[in-house]
């Protein structure tokens, strides 16, 4: 029954596989910038250069840990909102550069292969966590503007596309931004945070297992504070997936 409410396999590889062509479209690599050869989409060792996070995961936020510890030594002082987390890749070499690029060079592109990615990495823990919506962690409008994209809803998109789970955009809305935040500790960023993010009224949430979508986990302060407002609206689970995740060890 599971496989009706979210149509993984097969069909959604095929998919995805197709949709990883025109994507990839672009003649130059999405993971290290550099022109392609004709009929070449991207570089496989740059895919090779990617770190896939094989070895054992904190069970609360999915970062990597050493065996025999459960918890990262952040999850062991911080208690958080989410239910879980989970990271595709660790933070660091080529997708570090392809987040970047994605996020500061306006390369919106790169949020489709990062997503294609994350997606196939991040399958089995929608499917475990029951997920009925993506909900990508909003951006204040006036930086959307300046940008001119929220790289976690095109990430979330091609996520969506992959999995089949339907995307919930401008149900989470940020209501406060955060420009000054870089200048906070980790204190004063999360009190700062906290209350910055709201549900829409209307919005089909109450009773539901989500799952945020955004592009890096650094202390999960984000992720709780967008928790908050989707439990404050009744959902019934929040976990959360991302493309990079830190590495604290
Ligand atoms: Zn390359
Ligand atoms: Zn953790």
């Amino acid at each position: 029954m599971v496989s009706k409410i979210l149509p993984f396999g097969e069909e959604g590889r095929r998919k995805a596989f197709s949709l990883l062509l025109d994507v990839l479209y672009p003649p130059r690599c999405p993971l290290c910038g550099e022109a392609m050869p004709v009929g070449q989409k991207i570089h496989p060792e740059c895919i090779g250069k990617i770190q896939r996070i094989t070895g054992h995961r904190c069970a609360k936020c999915g970062k990597p840990t050493d065996p025999g510890e459960r918890l990262c030594s952040d999850c062991a002082e911080t208690p958080h909102r989410f239910n879980a987390g989970f990271g595709a890749f660790v933070y660091d070499g080529v997708i570090r550069d392809a987040i970047l690029a994605m996020k500061f060079r306006g390369k919106k592109e790169y949020a489709d292969m990062l997503g294609l990615l994350t997606a196939r990495e991040a399958e089995a823990f929608l499917r475990m966590n029951h997920t009925q919506y993506l909900i990508p962690v909003p951006m204040h409008r006036k930086k959307k503007r300046m940008r001119g994209f929220n790289q976690a809803e095109v990430l979330a998109v091609r996520i969506g596309q992959y999995t089949g789970i339907p995307v919930l955009k401008d149900v989470l809305v940020r209501t406060r931004g955060t420009a000054a935040m870089k200048a906070l500790d980790t204190g004063e960023r999360r009190k700062n945070l906290s209350g910055a993010f709201r549900v829409n009224g209307r919005s089909p949430i109450a009773g539901k297992s989500l799952c945020l979508i955004d592009d890096i986990y650094t202390t999960g302060a984000t992720a709780d504070a967008c928790a908050e407002a989707c439990f404050a609206a009744g959902a019934a689970r929040v976990v959360i997936v991302t493309v990079g995740t830190g590495d604290d060890r």
